[in-house]
């Protein structure tokens, strides 16, 4: 055998073992239904997009955006329910064949931001906000979230025929949480029975995320989003002139060494090789006046944890240094820790996530489907996942080509979605759904 033959045969080895590799992680092909449905109703998504966009509704205001859905679902001849958790619009495709059912949720709700986007359909809506005039915004994507949902509806009542089980879709208010005084969103449409009515096998959602590209879906198994909870701090002591502070209780010097102290919750007492956690202070208020040491400080904040027990251990030593270095100065706190129910860790079932891994693949592509970090924000779509196994996956919303870690982030004035993120999206949730449907089969 020449060297040169040798040479070749290598070659040829290398070759086939790279096709052999490719070949194993190459993801399945599309359902051809879905790849269909994708290109017949693209543009009816991107319309819906663009108009919820321009009408942006806060959160349990949803009115407009309530009835636009309401209206396609009857126009597709659902019988949909209105007006459930304020907004909330739910409606059940009933499939030609028996089978598994599910549930797939899209969020509805806008945020208090003023628009920079720039966008021929950018928002110019204006409404109030604790008491404040502010812009209005979809600027967490949840306009794509609603417009997407609308499609697959769209394109499963095509399928209804063929369609094996049963389909909720669940168009949900106040994802970004209810107005103070208010209940809403996932809580709130549970509380109303939204899964006693119909209790479906598996729930699902997707999220459009500035962090990836437009083309790229992103997922992670167990707990993947973390719980978010508030926090209230009244420090109480007592008011004096600025100039004799030995004639009072100084609530300001109090609460600087609480925060001081808070920090040493994450830097020295919680286990962070286990589960990381996060305790911010957002808002201080205090005093009116440079010569008056006040009676009171109110300090808010937030405690993001992935672990139930850590998050009440964080929940115990807040308020023991609140409590106690209050007292070390003569002043008294009044700590509500957590200031309201919160959201726990959003949690992806681990079968459930593995089992639909390849069809997220198959919308995504080959190598478009990443594995997520731990991610600290939070999503009130963990309260359905308590109840049923869940599944919640992102899709990317900066354009192919640009850099994610510099595009302007979820609740930025100058968030933007890629329309190309519209299509994966349906797709991705099409794909998802069919399977689950198709391959639990009865
Ligand atoms: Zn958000
Ligand atoms: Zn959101």
């Amino acid at each position: 055998m020449s060297v040169c033959v040798r040479f070749a045969a290598a070659l040829l080895a290398i070759a086939s073992f790279a096709a052999a590799t490719a070949a194993a992680q190459d993801p399945a092909a599309p359902r051809a239904e879905v790849v269909t449905a994708a290109q017949a109703l693209q543009d009816k998504v991107v319309a819906w997009r663009r108009d919820i966009h321009a009408h942006p509704e806060l959160s349990n205001r949803e009115t407009r955006t309530g009835e636009l859905v309401a209206e396609h679902l009857r126009s597709l001849g659902l019988e949909p329910k209105t007006g459930i958790a304020h907004t909330g619009v739910t409606a059940v495709l009933k499939g030609g064949r028996p089978g598994p059912r599910i549930a797939l949720r899209a969020d509805m709700d806008a945020l208090p931001v003023t628009e920079q986007t720039g966008l021929p359909f950018a928002s110019k809506v204006t409404d109030t906000y604790r008491g404040q005039t502010t812009g209005v915004m979809h600027a967490c994507g949840h306009d794509a979230h609603t417009a997407i949902l609308m499609g697959v509806a769209e394109a499963l009542v095509g399928m209804r025929e063929e369609l094996p089980g049963e389909i909720l879709f669940v168009f949900q208010p106040a994802e970004e949480g209810a107005p103070e005084g208010e209940e809403g969103g996932a809580a709130l449409m549970l509380k109303e029975g939204v899964f006693e009515e119909f209790t479906p096998d598996a729930v699902f959602g997707l999220h459009v995320f500035s962090t990836l590209n437009a083309d790229q879906v992103g997922v992670r198994a167990g707990p993947m989003m973390a719980a978010s909870d508030r926090f209230g701090l009244k420090v109480i002591g007592r008011q004096t002139h600025g100039s004799r502070p030995w004639g009072g209780v100084d609530p300001i010097v109090a609460s600087a060494q609480i925060i001081s102290q808070a920090q040493t919750i994450v830097s020295r007492q919680m286990d962070i090789s286990k589960q990381p956690v996060v305790v911010t202070f957002g808002a201080i208020n205090g005093g009116i006046r440079y010569n008056i040491i006040p009676d009171e400080v109110e300090l808010v904040g937030t405690i993001r944890t992935f672990d139930e027990d850590m998050r009440k251990d964080v929940f115990a030593r807040l308020n023991h240094i609140a409590e106690h270095v209050a007292a070390a100065n003569g002043a008294t706190v009044e700590a509500q820790i957590p200031a309201d129910a919160g959201n726990p860790v959003t949690f992806n079932n681990e079968a459930l996530t593995e089992r639909m891994r390849p069809s997220l693949a198959a919308a995504a592509g080959a190598g478009k489907l990443v594995e997520l970090p731990l991610i600290m924000g939070a999503e009130d779509f963990s309260l359905y996942a308590q109840q049923v196994p869940g599944l919640f996956f992102f899709v990317g919303a900066t354009p192919v080509g640009e850099d994610p870690a510099a595009a302007p982030s979820n609740h930025s004035p100058q968030f933007d979605v890629d329309e190309s993120a519209l299509d994966l999206g349906f797709r991705a949730m099409l794909q998802v759904a069919l399977d689950y449907l198709h391959d639990g089969e009865s």
